[in-house]
This record gives structure tokens, C-alpha cells and sequence, in this order.
């Protein structure tokens, strides 16, 4: 028997084959190496198949645990099941302006399943981290791992604020939304960030024990189910430059 790193529990094996970040955020082609998968919809009349990265980590009940999150949060992220409950139940409130910057927009949801979402944008952090994939200066250290397990693993846990999550979508117009990246850590004005983007949004979560900045407070996703979403040109924000970044590098580091 061996034991399941998400759930703790003994299992005779560990499912075959999991993916880190779920295949609806891929378009229909990719371009993958071991940090960045970059993808490219000019391609897609090459293939219908949907690949990702895939690796064993996890028991076969956690991994149908972490595709009914990927489930609900395809249903409410993206248009294709516009008729969905799911979908419709979000309500959303678009656009607003921020009164600090004009082009500077965000969308009001609300109606979220709070626990339901929050468990995606965790599940995929930690199927990376599990697979020993989570590329960056840190990886996630045992207290906030453990931190994040336990709430992850309890439904009676609504903790919106130990770790923060902000939610950005890309411009209509933004080269940005061709990505595809793995989660990875950066740090930002002494924060450390988790970050993954797929799906046209870029997903950040904040690990640190420290107070967060009350803008992480205002825009993050609430136990009410309300979250401001941020739509931006993403390579204007500090944020998107310091991906951009740490994108570039990788990608020089490609061959
Ligand atoms: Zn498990």
C-alpha cells in the first residue's frame, strides 16, 4: 500500500494518469516542453486531441474529486456551456471602471460556489506541486502545504483569506491568452505568488503568513462567492511583466 499525498489515505495504487493543469484550458494545439506550454489557436486545424502534462501523484478518488472542480470551474470560466445551471447561476456585473485608471477594468461575479472554485485554483497548485513540477525560486514549504491541504481536504473549512485568490482575464486582444503556463512561483513586493494561466485568465495565489495588501483584499475571491475580476491587458500590469519575464526566460532555456 502507499499512501496518497492529497488525501492521506492507503491505496493500492496511484491513478495512471493525471493531469496538472485540466485540458479544457488548452486549445485544441500546444507546444510543450517541461515549463511552458505555449499554444498557438492558428494551429488548431492541425489536431482535435487535447494533450496537457500528465503524471501519477494522486489516488484514483482524489483524481475524480479534482475533475468535478475542473468541471465546475469550466463551466463557469468559459462560454461553452453557456446554457449550463452553472453558468447561468453566476451573476455578472460588467464593466466596471476603476476610478484610479480608465483602462483599467473588472467585472463583479457573484454566485460563485466558493468551495467548489476555491478547491479548482487549489487542486491544480497542488496536483503541479505533488508532481514536482512547480518551476520558481521557492517551492511551496511545508507549513503552507500542509495549510492548504487541510483546507483543501475540508469541506467545513471556508477560509477565504490564509490564501488569497485573484482571478484575471485576458483582453480579447492579448497575445497572453495563447498561454498555457504551468503553476510557478514569483514573489512581488515581498509576496510570494503562485501563478498558472490557461483558459484566456491568469490565476494567482498568495502564500505568505503575513498580512496581505488590501487590494488582494478587495479583488479576491469570497466565501459569499463574489470576486472581482480584473480585465486587463495583462503585459501592462506588474504582475504580467514579471510573468512575461519569467516566461521569456524559460522559453530561451527551451532548447
Ligand atoms: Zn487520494
Amino acid at each position: 500500500m502507499i499512501s496518497c499525498p492529497l488525501c492521506n489515505r492507503a491505496v493500492e495504487h496511484l491513478h495512471k494518469r493525471s493531469h496538472l493543469v485540466p485540458e479544457w484550458m488548452y486549445t485544441d494545439c500546444y507546444n510543450e516542453n517541461h515549463k511552458v506550454i505555449e499554444v498557438s489557436r492558428s494551429e488548431e486545424r492541425v489536431t482535435k486531441k487535447q494533450k496537457g502534462v500528465y503524471s501519477s501523484f494522486i489516488c484514483d478518488s482524489c483524481e475524480k474529486d479534482t475533475q468535478k472542480y475542473d468541471h465546475y470551474a469550466s463551466l463557469i470560466l468559459t462560454n461553452r456551456s453557456s446554457g449550463s445551471d452553472e453558468f447561468k447561476s453566476i451573476e455578472r456585473t460588467y464593466p466596471k471602471k476603476n476610478n484610479v485608471d480608465d483602462n483599467f477594468e473588472f467585472c463583479l461575479w457573484e454566485n460563485i460556489d466558493f468551495k467548489k472554485f476555491q478547491n479548482f485554483i487549489f487542486s491544480v497548485i497542488l496536483r503541479t506541486h505533488l508532481a514536482g513540477r512547480i518551476k520558481g525560486s521557492i517551492q511551496l514549504n511545508q507549513e503552507h502545504l500542509n495549510r492548504i491541504l487541510s483546507i483543501y481536504r475540508d469541506n467545513t473549512i471556508i477560509d477565504d483569506s490564509s490564501y488569497p485568490i485573484l482571478l484575471m482575464e485576458y483582453h480579447k486582444n492579448d497575445k497572453m491568452r495563447d498561454h498555457v503556463i504551468l503553476p510557478f512561483v514569483k514573489k512581488l513586493k515581498g509576496h510570494h505568488i503562485v501563478e498558472f494561466t490557461g483558459g484566456g485568465y491568469a490565476f494567482n495565489v498568495y502564500i505568505s503568513s503575513h498580512s496581505k495588501p488590501q487590494h488582494i483584499k478587495t479583488f479576491r475571491l469570497k466565501k459569499e462567492g463574489s470576486l472581482l475580476v480584473l480585465n486587463i491587458f495583462f503585459q501592462q500590469t506588474a504582475l504580467g511583466k514579471k510573468s512575461i519575464e519569467v516566461i521569456s526566460t524559460l522559453e530561451k532555456s527551451k532548447g
